[in-house]
């Protein structure tokens, strides 16, 4: 049975990478998609699990060679995901899991219909701007533009399949895994349980 793409967006700051660890230790089918970005490392952050840390040069060669599912410039960077494994994984049954922005993921509605798009809510923008100021990684600059680039990917939020409020991690946690669980079942993904059955 082929597997389908799990994609998870939130304004940055919204929990998302707290929330996919906790997906990804529960779901051993799930399998974490590292993007590529021309973005430099944070502290603590290791190439090729976090990310493809790659030069610009790098990265526009990996768009002309069609080698990314999606990509977009986030926050003033390039973010993409890398097609191969994607592909890989879906095909031989398993889910990848992927953290990309709004743009990111309505590219891959569009050609990977079969996915779940998830985008993640913080409960207020007040206590969005407290998450991000207590990361301490980005400088004040950075965190409002951050916040402004928040308000406009929150109107995209209905074009996804779900919106999920994050106000508390294992809550959020638990009800993503309930529409995972949920999605699993859904008729259009009876095919080979049904023919088997025939
Ligand atoms: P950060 O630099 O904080 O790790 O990520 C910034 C934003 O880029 C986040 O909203 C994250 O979801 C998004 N992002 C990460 N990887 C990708 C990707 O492969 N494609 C797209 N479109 N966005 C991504």
């Amino acid at each position: 049975m082929r597997g389908y793409p799990i994609v998870i967006s939130s304004p940055s700051g919204g929990g998302k990478t707290s929330l996919v660890h906790r997906i990804l230790g529960d779901m051993p089918k799930a399998a974490y998609s590292v993007s590529a970005t021309t973005r430099s490392p944070r502290s603590g952050e290791r190439n090729g699990r976090d990310y493809f840390f790659v030069s610009k040069p790098a990265f526009e060669r990996m768009v002309r060679k069609r080698e990314l599912a999606e990509w977009a410039n986030v926050h003033g960077h390039y973010y993409g995901t890398p097609r191969k494994f994607l592909d890989a994984k879906i095909a031989l049954g398993y889910f990848p899991l992927l953290d990309v922005d709004v743009q990111g993921a309505l590219q891959l509605k569009k050609k990977y219909g079969s996915g779940v798009y998830i985008f993640l809510i913080p409960p207020t923008l007040r206590e969005l701007s407290r998450r991000l100021r207590e990361r301490h990684t980005d400088s004040p600059d950075v965190i409002r533009r951050r916040l402004i680039a928040a308000k406009r990917e929150l109107q995209a939020a209905q074009k996804y399949d779900y919106v999920v409020l994050n106000d508390d991690l294992d809550a959020a946690v638990e009800r993503v895994k309930n529409i995972l669980e949920s999605e699993r079942w859904r008729a259009h993904r009876a095919d080979s349980r049904l023919k088997a059955l025939k």
